[in-house]
Formats: structure tokens, sequence, C-alpha cells
């Protein structure tokens, strides 16, 4: 007899899911195996900003993107996360690596935000590991990540 965890087993239904109803579009709504489609992607505005050594790739203020990210925090949407994740790579590959001049074979290190554990306990995922797992997924030579480097202190 197995005894799989709650997580194991919400990740087999996930698949079962997806093998009869493809992947939609967090947007809108079209069943194409995509978490995001292309349309909406490109809809989603790009800011690129340098604050403080900070690199951000989405406006996070804008409507779209607030959206998608509630969707992925409280919709519990993980495929977007990693599609989040791919099309940050590609965000970053133009203005960082292109643009400022960095080389390709320079590895960026990724420290995904941690949860609480109540939080992540409730959630199921960290939708900043998910977010890294497509940044890696797009560009493995360009990213590393390093989970367990940041702690949470303060159950925030
Ligand atoms: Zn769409």
């Amino acid at each position: 007899m197995y005894l799989f965890g709650k997580t194991a087993l919400t990740h087999a239904g996930e698949q079962l899911a997806e093998l009869f109803f493809p992947v939609a579009c967090a947007l809108c709504g079209k069943r194409i195996g995509s978490a995001l489609c292309e349309e909406c992607a490109e809809s989603v505005p790009v800011i690129i900003s340098r604050e403080n050594g900070i690199v951000s790739g989405f406006a996070y203020q804008d409507e779209k993107i607030r959206a998608v990210i509630h969707k992925l925090k409280f919709g519990g949407y993980q495929p977007l996360g990693v599609r989040l994740g791919e099309l940050l790579a590609d965000i970053l590959t133009e203005h960082l690596f292109e643009e400022d001049g960095l080389v390709a074979h320079e590895t960026i290190a990724v420290l995904p935000i941690p949860l609480s554990r109540k939080r992540h306990r409730t959630r199921g995922f960290n939708q900043s590991e998910k977010i890294a797992q497509g940044l890696i997924k797009r560009s493995p030579e360009s990213y590393t990540v390093f989970k367990d480097v940041l702690y949470k202190v303060k159950d925030t």
C-alpha cells in the first residue's frame, strides 16, 4: 500500500486534468496549452527598472499583470508561474545580456523569496520557485537557482 501526500496527489490530479483539459491562458481563457498565450503575453507591459541595483521586468502596477499574479498566488495556477519565468528570462536576456552587455556565460544567481511554513502549507507551492523554474527552463545556461539561502524570519 502506498500513501501519497496531498502535494503528490494534487500534482497527479493536475497532470490528469491537463491531459483532458489543456492548460488555459490566465487572461483570455483560450485552451491552447499555455498558461499565458503569446497574444496576451505581448499585451503585458514590460518595464525595466534598475533602481538600487534591483532589476524588475514587469510593470507590477499594471492591471493585467496584477490579475496574472493574483491567479498565480491565490488561484493556485502553478503553470502560470513557470510561464512567467520563461517570459522574464526573455525580457532579461534582451535587456541584461544584450543591452547591458553582460556576456552569456555569466551566470545569474536566483534566490526565490521563501514563504512562511504556514503560507506554504495553505498555498501548496511557492510562486517564486515556480518563476525560477521558468527561468531555468528557458535559459539553463544563464541562471542558477539557490533555494534555502533566504529564510523567512517573520511571518508576513
Ligand atoms: Zn491569452
